[in-house]
């Protein structure tokens, strides 16, 4: 497997690969950027086929978070991790304390939080043995509701530009992931907002709950979540889901949810802004979790602030989606575009400063 070579390299500062032979830990830590500051971004545990994926995983992931921190104007830069859930049980405790001593061998150039497969439990037990981590249940606790705060923000933007609706009052919203951490709180959000909703979720338990609390309609096969004719898709579970495959089942006028990596390739962007969709970069309207995270930083970023923050998200959205119809170019490629010059600049001033 190459490392330097692989296409989403991107020229990472570090990338850890840390093993433990007692506990079972497999894990990946990538550090994107630190020219802002120190790498954060979250923990993901998941179930990779092997570390070839869990390595273009955490890569991508790990630029994303770049990107996400300094498009919200974050004084920090952008790293992930992810560990290979081991097959079969195992001493979770174990597992996470081990996480912990493998994120102090990068001496604070990252902190990890919580992500999907991980809570913030998990981060408390790694903390045991590093100071390197934020989001614990003692401090900002569960980012979740905040960034379906700002998802929500990004919709309503999203829905003014391209349907020319000010409310959501009547909107078709088909959400994808709906019971998750940051689905549940989107939909119910959606809801009291007046959206018409469509809801898939692979529990379905949780999945009748949820509709029956907010008068959704359920889509009973997951998969046909992109068929639903609606006004705006919300994707609020997996990474890669537009693409080759789905894009052309594709009834809507917007895409705009919290999951991260929507687009499977960037070349996704181009071929939604040909179809008329317009797309609300995820790492621009899913930053609510990590601004939400900064109070455990330092103090002064307080509600105050996170508040101010997620109305600035909605401004950076209208900014882009501005430059891309002055400039008939995809908003994915702006976005990127913008977070690039943005980085580069901060590499300029350490470097003069040095
Ligand atoms: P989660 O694991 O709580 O929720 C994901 C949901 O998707 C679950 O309910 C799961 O059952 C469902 N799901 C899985 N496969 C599915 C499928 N094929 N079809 C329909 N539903 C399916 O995760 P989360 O924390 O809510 O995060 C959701 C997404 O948002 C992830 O991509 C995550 O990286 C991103 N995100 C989360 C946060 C946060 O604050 N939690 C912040 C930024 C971005």
């Amino acid at each position: 497997m190459s490392v330097y070579d692989h296409p989403d390299f991107d020229n990472h500062e570090k990338v850890l690969f840390a093993t433990d032979e007692a506990s079972g830990l497999k894990a990946i830590l990538a550090v994107h950027s630190t020219a802002r500051g120190p790498a954060v971004g979250g923990c993901r545990m998941w179930t990779y086929e092997n570390s070839s994926e869990a390595l273009t995983d955490v890569l991508r992931l790990s630029q994303g978070m770049s990107f996400k921190n300094v498009l919200a104007d974050l004084p920090i830069g952008g790293g992930k991790s992810v560990i290979m859930k081991p097959a079969g049980a195992f001493d979770r405790t174990a597992l996470f304390e081990a996480f912990g001593r493998a994120l102090n061998a990068l001496n604070g150039e990252y902190m990890s939080a919580e992500d999907v497969g991980t809570s913030p439990e998990d981060i408390k037990v790694a903390n045991r043995v590093t100071q390197h981590v934020v989001g614990l249940p003692s401090g900002t606790g569960d980012p979740s509701p905040v960034t379906a705060k700002g998802v929500f923000l990004g919709i309503e933007a999203s829905a003014d530009r391209a349907l020319g609706k000010s409310t959501l009052s009547g909107v078709k919203i088909a959400v994808q992931g709906a019971t998750g951490h940051v689905g549940a709180y989107l939909v119910r959000r959606l809801h009291e907002a007046g959206a018409e909703l469509f809801l898939s979720d692979i529990r379905e338990d949780a999945l009748k709950a949820l509709a029956t609390e907010t008068g959704a309609t359920i889509v009973e096969d997951p998969d046909a979540i992109y068929d639903v004719q609606a006004d705006i898709f919300t994707p609020c579970a997996l990474g890669g889901i537009i693409n080759d495959e789905t894009i052309d089942r594709l009834k809507v006028k917007v895409v705009a949810g919290a999951a991260n990596n929507q687009l499977r390739t960037r070349e996704m962007g181009a071929e939604l802004m040909k179809r008329g969709i317009l797309y609300a970069p995820d790492y621009v309207i899913n930053a609510g979790g990590i601004i939400n995270v900064m109070g455990d930083i330092d103090p002064q970023f307080d509600a105050g602030w996170v508040e101010g923050k997620l109305l600035g998200l909605k401004a950076t959205l209208g900014e882009i989606f501005d430059l891309s119809e002055n400039e008939g170019r995809p908003i994915n490629d702006i976005a990127d575009e913008i977070a690039r010059r943005r980085i580069a600049r901060a590499v300029a001033a350490n470097a003069d400063a040095a």
